[in-house]
């Protein structure tokens, strides 16, 4: 008999939620966290300014609606300790910490047939029939080295494990590195603070306002209808409500109601900007024109027209990397002590004692901040050895990954996986795919256990089918179009092939609900 029914791997939103699942179904569940408390990206991301920037009524669980009303969210878009408050109440009030065991990494997985051995960084190792990897999406850091990194005399952070007692920036010379969303969030919050900040950015970034605000009214006046509005946020496109359908831009293209529609997305602020009209990922014209009123709008925040232009996105599509919402970001380079340098044409060649050299120059800092991303989707499966006695899950994944619904992989049964690749995962408001890949395998485990069954695993069929399928509907969309970490280009040697499932949300909960209505049509049963 195996230690336990299920091992989880990670206690942030999905495994928490997971483990609660599996507890009221009545399996016997152990989690093995890497970090020291519950939250997942909101315990390690502790950085100046983060924040999700999903609105916070929608970004938390709907599980629970006693949870629902009881959590009163301060503002439209909740600051990372926020966040973390919540999941640490959520593990308090459903006494998921018993079942948890901090600072303790999974290192290895063995299928030995008939049930999985998971090895952690404490040498010990126990057993389960079944495993279900909640490692998170962005959680494996990308941390690209520069010479010269240990001779700097000053202190270097990284966004993605920021010191948990804070860091003092005030009055110092401060050189970020990265301007995706940690990037932008960070400078926000410490432009006023420091004395000076250089900025290195690689590639700009399309960024839209959030207008983040106080909520109590709002929150008030949804929470009679809080079920209602989770159920539509499930079948919409991303996971969260963008307002009424859209009209395709091919249909409307007239231009001073274009242009209004525009205006009002962005006066809304928020990732809705993008679904102004319903093809902007798929109509290069559509995108273009969404693309073109961003940059007009960083020409008026930034007052240097030379500057603006270094600031404005042109290479790539809009929404083809990660959008970011911002509260204020443009506006922080008309200030005298900020500086911008653009590494594409001025590359970091080295770290110095006293600073970055880029280009001719060396750029005075006494303290550096990365904010250079994740290994997306895969990083954290590939940093454990998965093995089912034949080859590693990373062997298999040379490629690219290969997944059926993004929730398994043939040849590693019994093994899930919470938002893996080629699920919505990364293109959604992660809390609703979470709910939605935990309720799916929880029932599955139910399923089995009702019929005496103990193995479940993809078809290889159907999981290439769907490979192919998510390929396919990828390349139908402008998504591919640019160097993102949604294709892996961030990361070295990786295989680019894009990693997330872009058809939405809705259309994937259908998909997946008749998968497992017609019996778990695509995997085998035994
Ligand atoms: P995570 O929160 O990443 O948790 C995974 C956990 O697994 C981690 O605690 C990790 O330590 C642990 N783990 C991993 N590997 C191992 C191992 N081998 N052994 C033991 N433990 C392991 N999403 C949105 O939808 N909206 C947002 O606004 C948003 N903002 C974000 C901002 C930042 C800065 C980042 C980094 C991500 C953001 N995301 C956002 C994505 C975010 O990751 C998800 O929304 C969500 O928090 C993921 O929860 P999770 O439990 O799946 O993964």
């Amino acid at each position: 008999m195996p230690d336990h029914d299920v091992i989880v791997i990670g206690a942030g939103f999905s495994g928490l939620y997971q483990l609660k699942c599996l507890r009221d179904q009545g399996f016997d569940t152990w989690v093995v966290e890497a970090g020291d408390e519950v939250g997942g990206t909101w315990y390690w991301n502790r950085y100046p300014g983060a924040r999700c920037d999903i609105e916070s009524l929608e970004y938390s669980y709907s599980f629970d609606p006693a949870l629902e009303q009881e959590w009163d969210w301060s503002e439209r878009y909740a600051a990372q300790p926020e966040i973390l408050a919540y999941l640490r109440h959520v593990a308090d009030r459903y006494d998921l910490r018993r079942d948890i065991s901090f600072r303790t990494r999974v290192e290895q997985l063995d299928w030995d047939g008939t049930q999985w051995t998971v090895t952690t960084d404490d040498g010990a190792s126990r057993t389960a029939r079944y495993v279900i990897a909640a490692t998170g999406c962005l959680s494996m850091p990308s941390r690209p080295e520069f010479d010269g990194m240990a001779e700097f005399a000053g202190e270097v952070y990284w966004t993605s494990s920021w010191p948990h007692e804070g860091v003092d920036l005030a009055g110092k010379r401060v050189a970020v590195i990265g301007t995706g969303s940690s990037g932008l969030q960070t400078i926000t919050a410490i432009a006023p603070i420091v004395s000076r900040l250089t900025v290195f950015q690689r590639t700009p970034t399309y960024a839209v306002p959030a207008h983040n605000k106080p909520i109590a009214d709002r929150l008030a006046a949804l929470r009679p209808r809080y079920p209602d509005f989770r159920e539509e946020s499930r079948l919409t496109r991303a996971g969260f409500h963008c307002g009424e359908e859209s009209t395709a831009f091919y249909a409307d293209t007239e231009p001073s109601r274009v242009r209004a529609e525009f205006e009002r997305r962005w006066l809304d602020g928020g990732l809705c900007y993008t679904q102004a009209f319903r093809d902007i990922l798929t109509d290069v014209d559509a995108n273009e024109a969404a693309a073109e009123h961003v940059r007009e709008q960083i020409r008026l925040k930034v007052a240097d027209p030379e500057l603006a232009e270094r600031l404005t996105p042109r290479t790539y599509p809009i929404g083809a990397k990660r959008m970011c919402v911002d509260t204020g970001y443009f506006e922080v380079y008309n200030e005298d002590h900020v500086s911008l340098v653009d590494i594409e044409t001025d590359p970091i060649r080295r770290i110095t004692p006293r600073g970055i050299l880029a280009g001719e120059t060396e750029h005075e800092a006494e303290v550096i901040i990365l904010a250079t991303g994740f290994d997306a989707m895969t990083g954290a499966l590939n940093a454990i050895a998965i093995r089912n006695g034949r080859r590693t899950l990373r062997e298999k994944w040379e490629a690219g990954p290969q997944t059926y619904l993004g929730l398994m992989s043939a040849g590693f049964p019994n093994l899930f996986f919470i938002t893996g690749p080629q699920s919505p995962s990364v293109l959604s408001n992660m809390v609703t795919s979470i709910e939605y890949h935990v309720d799916w395998v929880t029932r599955a485990l139910a399923h089995l256990r009702s019929k005496g069954l103990r193995r479940m695993e993809p078809d290889p069929a159907a999981e290439e089918n769907w490979v192919n399928a998510t390929n396919d509907i990828a390349d139908l969309t402008v998504m591919p179009r640019a160097a993102s970490w949604y294709m892996g280009a961030n990361i070295p040697g990786k295989r680019r092939v894009f990693l997330p499932f872009v058809g939405g949300v809705g259309t994937y909960k259908q998909i997946a609900d008749g998968v497992a209505v017609a019996g778990y049509h695509g995997f085998e049963l035994s």
